[in-house]
């Protein structure tokens, strides 16, 4: 059963439309990441959801239960929603403490603060104030807070942004276990689309305040749904090609169709790493560019008619600058699209 149920839902800024007849179904207990580049209206979607702003059209369900339509409107507070802010909005003269005890009765707080802490690994810290802890535990006293009321729903926005990338892998591997183990619906904005993949279930991709695709990371790399899906979630080559047969025949060779397509003239998405090279001085390609990335090397290739792609290697393969090089391309099914 669906714990979050978007439906047509649209809010404008005056001429702007933030978000555009979104819908969007998420399920219990599953995390769903709102991914989208700066401005597409991902923050105004979340806020949609925790109340925070109204629709101009559509509705929203939570649990069941329709918090916000033309006729009706439920505050956010009676939305029993937690919310982690970028910022984490902690309360700086209140102890952690009393930083999570403060959204639930007074009565219940000897009991469920302790619980609380106890599940986001911060026994014992609980007389500390904001100031005195690391980022990643302000985030963990966050999500304490947001926990604390015993919510079906947790809205996360942008929750690693202020954090040092090499802090982030692990803080995120933390975060998703915890909200596992809880077994809370989650709603995550981001534009990293790293960590939409490693943390998410399922991805909304969202573009001038449309959601363009929904589905599972996989899914939305290897078949997106248009040529800017396709190059918003990863490195892309797209190579002429021609459909025949339930192929297409490209310059890098025959490959078959993942869904059919009725137009015969197409661009192909070829990934980065799927495509190999073996240095040859007969090769129909030339290193024009070599960025060494680490675990990985992005090597700018030229084809003799001008054609610009990029390889992703190990690096533990090596070509050099000017080199010439062979191409091989898996024999994967690929994702078409029509010229543009
Ligand atoms: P970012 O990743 O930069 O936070 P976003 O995808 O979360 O961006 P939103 O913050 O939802 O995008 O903004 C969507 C659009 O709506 C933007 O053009 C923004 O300028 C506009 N917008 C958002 N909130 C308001 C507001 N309160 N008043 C006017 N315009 C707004």
């Amino acid at each position: 059963m669906s714990v979050i149920t978007i439906n047509g839902v649209s809010k404008s800024f005056g001429d702007v439309a933030a978000v555009d007849n979104a819908h969007l179904e998420v399920a219990s207990g599953e995390i769903v990441a709102l991914l989208g580049p700066s401005g597409c209206g991902k923050t105004t979607l979340l806020r949609l959801l925790a109340g925070f702003e109204e629709p101009d059209e559509g509705q929203i369900s939570l649990n069941g239960q329709t918090v916000a339509s033309a006729e009706k409107s439920v505050a956010p507070e009676e939305r029993h929603v937690g919310m982690v802010f970028q910022d984490y909005a902690l309360f700086p003269h209140l102890t952690m403490s009393e930083n999570v005890g403060y959204g639930i009765p007074r009565a219940e707080r000897e009991l469920r603060v302790p619980a609380v802490l106890a599940v986001v690994g911060l026994c014992g810290l609980g007389e500390r104030y904001p100031n005195e802890l690391s980022g990643g535990q302000q985030q963990r006293v966050a999500l304490a807070r947001a926990l604390a009321p015993g919510p079906k729903v947790i809205l996360l926005d942008e929750p690693w942004s202020n954090i040092d990338p090499l802090l982030r892998t692990s803080m995120r591997d933390e975060l998703a276990r915890v909200l596992r183990a809880i077994g809370v619906t989650v709603v995550l904005v981001t534009h990293d689309r790293e960590e939409a993949f490693s943390l998410a279930d399922r991805i909304a991709l969202m573009h001038d305040g449309e959601i363009v695709q929904s589905g599972v990371p996989e899914d939305l790399y290897h078949t997106p749904s248009t040529r800017w899906a396709a190059a918003f979630v990863g490195p892309a080559n797209f190579v002429p090609g021609y459909v025949a047969n339930g192929h297409v025949e490209t310059p890098l060779g025959k490959f078959p169709l993942r869904t059919p397509h009725e137009r015969a003239h197409v661009d192909v998405l070829i990934r980065p790493e799927t495509l190999a090279l073996e240095p040859d001085p007969g090769g129909s390609a030339q290193v024009v560019r070599r960025e060494f990335r680490g675990h990985d090397v992005f090597y700018g290739l030229e084809l003799d008619d001008g054609t610009a792609l990029v390889s992703q290697r190990p690096s533990t393969e090596s070509a050099r600058l000017g080199d010439r090089v062979r191409l091989c391309a898996h024999e994967a099914p690929v994702t078409v699209f029509s010229s543009t």
